[in-house]
């Protein structure tokens, strides 16, 4: 049942990157009133959730795709990290599978594709209470996990899949998941899942979908490599486009710091790491935010690591540890860099300079969201000086290059309030210890941790926007038999 596209808007050929933006690239608010969920076309029963959750006014990636995607156009949409992207594409995948018969056992309506599992659970967290209104449902297909429950969900017949591409294929492979009755395809984080290590696996899934179905691709950065998605299952595809590719993101402060030596830089690590509010450290490898990670605990910073050789359950305990507040340090690698939305980070330090400008803007991208302010830290060595300025003209920003050592005053303005130091016996569940991530804690659990000072942690900054009334969000979409991190305390 899909809507004939009547849309008159220019269709933008396959070279849609470079496609104008002028007709939809600044303004998203229709001249004479402000556009609302329901005036772009969204489904009451779907505009009484967002509105019961805080999300009243739709962002400008949501005003200017809505009309479009609702209407089942191809569409690549861009727009800056933490501008709204996952409810921009949610909301037309939900209010058009709605309108068709429910899945068949294995078969599946509705697929989004994400790069890591992180950003699975999250998509399918932000689909859940949107296909619950709809009565749809949705479950997540990643690996590192047993596939029992993926299969069981899957003989029970799901909706909407929400996979990482490995496993996906696998099931697949499996006979357990078929393509051939999904009607609307979502490609999250596009030009990532078109990089070379994603292409193949993402082309034999988009092969398997049926070719007359409504395909979106989104992310912040669309570049030339979208091109051969866009090409090959993309038709008529229009381009959005809601702020100028050069432009960062609004109230991110960028810095760029030159240590003299890695004593120094250490130094600063250590007391970026100290303050009270949510920050995440990127390193270069997984190595290294391991053992960064684990020398800040030993420290008394309650931090997480996040990186790619941790189980899953590992890895699901350290993200509900820093998205609860618990833990307000997360070392990462790249595996963090893309699409994870957490409230409240106030700070991106790039302890190791990205490889790329793009995994520049995508790991900064992980404070100064939804409208929040932030602030992002380059530290340099000397011998990385000449990168990384080349790094920085590539993604367009504009900081001078500051000489700093641990004691400045520079340092110990962006650190703010200490955090006290946390015993080791008191660390919440999920920091990084030696021999994997602490699964228990001593004592009697939260109940002492509560009394440990912390409570009052500055958690201010947390904007409440589309948050506060977020306490629905907690759950995977279920099926996955993923439990136990339940997310609740990250609507706190
Ligand atoms: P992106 O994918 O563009 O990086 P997300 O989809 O993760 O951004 O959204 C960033 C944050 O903005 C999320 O916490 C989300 O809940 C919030 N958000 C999205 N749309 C709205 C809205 N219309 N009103 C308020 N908050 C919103
Ligand atoms: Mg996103």
């Amino acid at each position: 049942m899909r809507a004939v596209p009547t849309q008159n808007r220019t269709p933008v050929p396959n070279r849609t990157h470079t496609a104008p933006r002028a007709p939809f690239a600044s303004s998203n608010v229709p001249a004479g009133g402000e556009a609302t969920f329901a005036s772009l076309g969204v489904d009451a029963d779907l505009v009484a959730d967002l509105d019961s959750r805080g999300f009243t006014r739709p962002f400008p990636i949501q005003t200017a795709t809505l009309p479009d995607t609702l209407s089942g156009r191809d569409v690549l949409g861009r727009g800056r990290t933490g501008s709204g992207k996952t409810l921009a594409f949610a909301l037309p995948l939900v209010q058009r599978l709605a309108a068709e018969d429910m899945a068949d056992p294995g078969r599946p309506i509705g697929l989004v594709l994400a790069p890591t599992r992180e950003l699975a659970i999250q998509i399918a967290d932000t689909i859940k209470p949107l296909a619950d209104a709809a009565e749809l449902t949705v479950t997540t297909i990643f690996g590192g996990v047993s596939q029992k429950p993926q299969e069981k969900a899957m003989a029970k017949g799901v909706d909407i899949v929400v996979a990482c591409p490995g496993r996906l294929l696998d099931l697949m492979g499996q006979g357990i998941v078929h393509l051939d009755d999904v009607s609307i395809t979502v490609l999250d984080e596009a030009d990532h899942m078109a990089d070379l290590g994603f292409l193949p696996n993402v082309r034999r899934i988009m092969r398997a979908t049926p070719a007359k179905g409504q395909r979106m691709l989104f992310s912040a950065t669309l570049d030339n490599g979208v091109d051969k998605i866009v090409d090959e299952f993309l038709r008529d595809p229009l381009h959005h486009s809601v702020d100028p590719a050069s432009s960062p993101v609004r109230d991110m402060d960028h810095r760029v710091w030159l240590l003299a030596d890695k004593t120094a830089k250490d130094g600063v690590v250590l007391r970026l790491a100290s303050g009270t509010g949510q920050r995440i450290l990127f390193t270069r490898t997984k190595h290294l935010a391991r053992r960064l990670a684990r020398k800040l605990v030993q420290h008394g910073i309650p931090a997480v690591e996040l990186q790619g050789n941790m189980s899953q359950n590992a890895r699901e305990r350290a993200m509900h540890a820093f998205s609860s507040g618990e833990a307000h340090v997360m070392v990462a690698t790249d595996i963090a860099a893309r699409g994870i939305d957490v409230s409240g980070v106030e700070l991106v330090v790039h302890v190791d300079p990205p490889a790329e400008h793009k995994a520049y803007l995508h790991r900064s991208g992980r404070t100064a969201r939804a409208g929040a302010a932030g602030t992002v830290v380059t530290l340099v060595l000397p011998e990385q000086k000449h990168d990384v300025q080349v790094l920085l003209k590539k993604a367009r920003i504009k900081a001078d290059i500051e000489r700093i050592r641990p004691d400045d005053a520079a340092v110990a303005e962006l650190v703010g309030e200490i955090a006290p130091v946390v015993a080791a016996e008191d660390m919440p569940e999920g920091v990084a210890v030696k021999g994997g991530t602490a699964a228990t804690r001593g004592g009697s659990g939260s109940g002492s941790k509560g009394g440990s000072g912390r409570s009052g942690r500055g958690r201010s900054g947390r904007s409440g926007r589309g948050r506060s009334g977020g306490g629905g969000r907690g759950g995977h979409g279920g099926r996955d038999g993923r439990s136990g991190s339940g997310r609740s305390g990250a609507a706190r």
